[in-house]
């Protein structure tokens, strides 16, 4: 775990920042929103070392973002979910994902996309509203999928 990085800084951004901005960290918990919630997944996902995702899932459950849930009793193994704290993060992630779209993505456009789930299927826009039926949606009811390129959709 790093150390205080903005000491001095007395504002939420920065607060935030010394929880989330760890290297790895938000990408971990887009992960998890994804449905990746078991060691594995991630790890095979990001490929990232073993010891770091170990030290950055610890840091996130002991920051209440992150709760382990028992799927296995024999051998032992766990699951993680996000807790209410960990869900308020995904204004932060689409928003990132929206300005990342705007201005980052490259020919091929955005490689992913949020949608909502269930019939509607309506895109969704980095405020969490839905462009079809134009429901305000919580992070419950949408899911990220990835874009099809216009090439192939054709
Ligand atoms: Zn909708």
């Amino acid at each position: 775990m790093l150390g205080n990085d903005y000491k001095g800084q007395v504002c939420s951004i920065a607060a935030t920042l010394e929880l989330i901005g760890e290297r790895w960290s938000l990408l971990i918990i887009r992960d998890i929103f994804n449905g990746n919630r078991r060691f594995d997944q991630i790890q095979g996902s990001l490929g990232i070392a073993r010891n770091v995702l170990t030290t950055r899932l610890q840091r996130l459950v002991d920051e209440g973002i992150l709760e382990r849930r028992p799927y296995s009793h024999n051998p032992p193994r766990q699951e993680y979910f996000l807790t209410e704290k960990g869900l308020d993060l995904w204004p932060v992630l689409i928003a990132m994902l929206g300005w990342g779209d705007r201005h980052l993505a490259g020919p091929e456009g955005p490689p992913m996309m949020i949608v909502h789930k269930g019939d509607c299927g309506g895109e969704v826009s980095d405020r969490g509203i839905c462009e079809r039926c134009g429901e305000v949606l919580e992070a419950r009811e949408a899911r990220a999928i990835r874009r099809v390129p216009a090439a192939a959709a054709a």
